[in-house]
């Protein structure tokens, strides 16, 4: 049996920088085995490609969640990267950290170490950020984050102005030491290509003889001698094999893949896991609970100025998108459609923001349901304007349906199923009219296309939220970190409770989601998780 020093389950955003870090000392060996194949397919590299991989099973998991009551009995489609870069190979690259009070509150909720002042040395070493000089922000690390000053649509100051109208303040830098207001998004890639953790980290890593990445393996299942992880059985190409960890197993397989597959090893609620027929290895109940995500609904305004979709609908426009790209990697192609947005307060008396908004000069009212051709905008001009709330409260659940480690597991995301998301989701809604008449929005907007003037009073509000609302893509904390092994799964060094030899180090082992976007916080994880490694390795 092959054996490694440090065998890491999924290539995602968090692997890929556990791999390259972990490897930069030679005198360890590190395997990193993926579910998923190459990502050196145009659609993952060019920026805007990032609609065609949203329903592309040859490299995303697709999930569907249970019927969620708090959306009317829908289920919410949750995209997944299965693909080396993982959901960072086919994610919208808004780079966005969090508010610092998010990572004071997971120290203060007991783990110590991961308050803001002790993360934000693990931010900047990842980032490589090409806007002006400024404290708190990296440069020279793997990750590029570019700027979107002077290259995002007009309109988006437009709206920065229609925001300021109605008081909330403007920020440069939603990454800077204040953060909050409105302005542009920042974006990660690298000279008009994708800079995700596989381009920035793992590729350049491949070089070294002490890494070795496998590809289309699943992982199945943890090996274990007692309470200690020994090694990781996986399935490639129909075939069934083990490999050994002489240090230690690095679950890096996301929020749904951790969890799964500690559940499959026998490590989960002992009761499900019996029902199920797997035996128990350690009962481990707060595994798959803990889910947080957030939940966003947009509004489409007609304008009676040109938008992106006058440059990317026409066939003609889409030539002259890819001719400027091909001339200097630049322009609509070399961005995401999120171009500007903010983090505020929607009532002064919060202390800190409560909103996440989002700005794109671009509307697909006329796309089907299962389509999502960003090259394909709606044929007249228009935008769309969305929000989801910074914290919800809501918590959900996944569970295994079966015990065979190819079958889907049960994901419960249990959405608006408390009073303060349900507020939240009124205010937010009433917000975004607000803004759209508020000048100078106001004026350009021609007509609210959805959800439309008759949807008018609070009810209205949340019936359509209820209708329409969904996932932004960002389920975290099914391997919450925290220090009761009854309600957590990882200690803050990351290490599963009541076991040896074995970490997660991915999106699922936040406490509580952040206030913005996800994939700066997993990479953040990931470095901070390096760092615990290999000073608990060295000890
Ligand atoms: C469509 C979409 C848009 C998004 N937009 C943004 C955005 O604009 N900005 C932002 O900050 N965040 C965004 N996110 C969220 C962000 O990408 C994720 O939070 C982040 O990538 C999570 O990283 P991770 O390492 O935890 O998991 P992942 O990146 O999902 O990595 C997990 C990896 O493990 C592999 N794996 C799973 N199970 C197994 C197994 N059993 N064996 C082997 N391999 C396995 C998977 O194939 C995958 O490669 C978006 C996500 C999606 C899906």
């Amino acid at each position: 049996m092959d054996a490694f020093d440090y065998v890491i389950v999924g290539a995602g955003t968090a692997g890929c920088v556990l791999a390259s870090r972990l490897s930069e000392d030679p005198s360890v060996s590190v395997l990193l085995l993926e579910a998923g194949g190459s990502d050196r397919t145009i659609w993952i590299q060019l920026p805007i490609g990032y609609g065609r991989t949203y329903f592309d099973a040859s490299i995303n998991w697709m999930y569907d969640t249970a019927p969620v009551p708090g959306l009317n009995g829908r289920e919410s489609y949750w995209p997944r990267g299965k693909v080396i870069g993982g959901s960072g190979s086919i994610n919208a690259m808004v780079h966005v950290r969090g508010r610092p009070e998010d990572f004071d509150d997971w120290k203060d909720l007991g783990n110590p170490g991961w308050g803001f002042d002790d993360v934000l040395h693990y931010f900047m070493r990842a980032e490589d950020f090409d806007g002006g000089p400024r404290s708190h922000r990296g440069r020279g690390g793997p990750v590029r984050v570019t700027d979107l000053t002077g290259l995002a649509h007009p309109l988006c100051q437009t709206f920065i102005a229609a925001s300021q109208t109605l008081g909330f303040p403007s920020t440069d830098d939603f990454n800077g030491p204040s953060g909050e207001g409105v302005g542009l998004y920042q974006i990660t890639t690298r000279d008009g290509l994708r800079a995700s953790t596989a381009n920035a980290y793992l590729r350049p890593a491949l070089q070294r003889k002490n890494l070795k990445l496998i590809s289309h393996a699943q992982a199945t299942g943890l090996t274990f001698d007692g309470a200690r992880a020994t090694g990781v059985s996986y399935r490639r190409q129909a075939v069934e094999q083990t490999v050994s960890a002489r240090r230690e197993v690095i679950l890096c397989a996301g929020t749904i893949g951790s969890a799964q597959l500690l559940m499959l090893s026998g490590v989960g609620d002992g009761a499900d896991l019996q029902a199920l027929g797997i035996p128990v290895r350690h009962h481990a109940p707060a595994v798959g609970r803990n889910i947080q995500d957030h939940l966003a609904v947009s509004y489409f305004y007609k304008t009676n100025r040109p938008t992106l979709n006058n440059e990317l609908r026409p066939f003609h426009g889409k030539a002259l998108a890819g001719l400027r790209y091909l001339w200097d990697r630049g322009g609509p192609l070399s961005m995401s459609v999120n171009q500007a947005g903010g983090f505020i307060r929607s009532r002064p008396d919060l202390t800190r923001p409560d909103l996440q908004l989002y700005f794109s000069p671009v509307s697909y009212t006329q796309t089907p349901l299962s389509e999502r051709r960003l090259l394909n905008p709606d044929p007249f001009p228009a935008v769309l304007l969305s929000f989801n709330a910074c914290r919800p409260t809501s918590r959900g659940r996944m569970s295994l349906s079966s015990p065979d480690p190819f079958e889907y597991p049960l994901i419960e995301p249990n959405y608006l199923s408390t009073d303060k998301d349900i507020e939240d989701a009124v205010t937010g809604s009433r917000l975004l009219r607000q803004l759209a008449a508020a000048e100078p929005l106001k004026s350009v907007f021609v007509e609210e296309l959805i959800p439309g003037p008759k949807v008018a009073t609070d009810e209205d509000l949340l019936a359509d939220f209820r209708d329409r609302a969904d996932t932004v893509y960002h389920p975290v904390g099914s391997c919450g970190m925290g220090p009761d092994p009854t309600r957590h799964v990882v200690d803050p060094r990351l290490k599963a409770h009541g076991l040896e030899g074995l970490r997660i180090a991915d999106a699922s082992i936040f406490p509580t989601v952040t206030s913005g976007n996800t994939n700066a916080p997993t990479t953040m994880v990931a470095e901070k998780a390096a760092d615990l490694i290999r000073s608990d390795d060295s000890a």
